[in-house]
């Protein structure tokens, strides 16, 4: 079992990257990226458990992005593996989205304050002293205030794009970001494209455009994509020579998805390696 999109406390997960190596050892997965948003933090201490657990590990980071569609902004996220860290672009981003976050929670925190018991103190608990803050965080602490019993809850009725407490924030366009990545000698996969129940969904045609930019492959496999889309998007992206993925999504216990409930190929890990500047970590 190979799954590459994973998330720890570094971001919304709620284990750490230690406890993460471990948890994939139990679910008998083999190798796991850890592509937490944003930030690449827990890499050195997810590297340092590729030995003791025999779990390899492929580095990553799942960016948030924003692609143009119908004079709108959708938001897509795109996993970046194997990239240099030290490139001048993955840093900047790191930078700028770490910032626009924090902004952006506070804003709504303010706008939820006004009719829920909630506040900033709270949300800064529950990401933690390192971590980057997301709308999980503010589930969390919502949860802790007893306004909601689970970030389901939360997202359902309060933290979704449709209501007013929701702030967008700032995100790079989406091929700019792919290219940022390519630059950087990583592989960009696009993540949970027809997720329907985060806002709108990537148009087909939109991965021409990707691929245009140097996108490597796309998740098909992922419990966010209807099952009756996903033999639609395979087929396309094969036709554009884009490589499928399949993943979890893990974010511990901050969400349902299992660890290995989905899987991406041998061969597919094999092409993402090969010519990229970072190595896939083995015991
Ligand atoms: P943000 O980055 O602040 O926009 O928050 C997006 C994060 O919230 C992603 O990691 C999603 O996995 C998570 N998320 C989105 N919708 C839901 C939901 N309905 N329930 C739980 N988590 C969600
Ligand atoms: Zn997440
Ligand atoms: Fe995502
Ligand atoms: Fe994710």
């Amino acid at each position: 079992m190979i799954d590459l999109h994973t998330h720890t406390s570094c971001s919304d997960g709620t284990d750490s990257p230690r406890e993460l190596m471990y948890a994939a050892r139990e679910a008998g997965v083999q190798m796991v990226g850890l592509t937490d948003h944003d930030t690449i933090s827990g890499w050195e201490e997810a590297s340092s458990a590729v030995a003791a657990t025999g779990v390899a590990l492929v580095r990553g980071m799942e960016l948030s992005t924003r692609f143009i569609y119908r004079e709108r902004p959708l938001s897509v996220h795109m996993l970046a593996y194997l990239f240099n860290p030290d490139d001048a672009n993955m840093r900047r981003h790191c930078v700028r989205m770490r910032n626009a976050r924090i902004d952006r929670a506070k804003e709504m925190v303010e706008r939820l304050a006004r009719d829920v018991d909630i506040t900033w103190e709270d949300v800064q608990e529950q990401a933690g002293e390192h971590g980057i803050i997301g709308r999980p965080h503010i589930a969390d602490a919502l949860i802790s205030r007893g306004v909601v019993a689970s970030r389901e809850e939360a997202f359902e009725r309060l933290l979704h794009p449709r209501h007013p407490y929701y702030v967008r924030q700032y995100a790079p366009q989406t091929c700019e970001a792919i290219e940022w990545i390519v630059d950087a000698g990583g592989r960009a996969v696009c993540a949970h494209p027809l997720a329907g129940h985060r806002g709108r969904t990537v148009p087909m045609w939109a991965f021409d455009r990707m691929r245009e930019a140097g996108l490597f492959g796309v998740e098909v496999n992922h419990r966010d994509n209807p099952e009756t889309e996903r033999e639609l998007l395979r087929s396309y992206i094969e036709r554009l020579q884009l490589f499928p993925f399949g993943s979890s999504d893990y974010h511990g216990s901050g969400k349902p998805n299992v660890l290995g409930e989905y899987s991406t190929d041998r061969a597919t890990v094999d092409a993402l390696a090969q010519g990229a500047f970072l190595e896939v970590l083995r015991p």
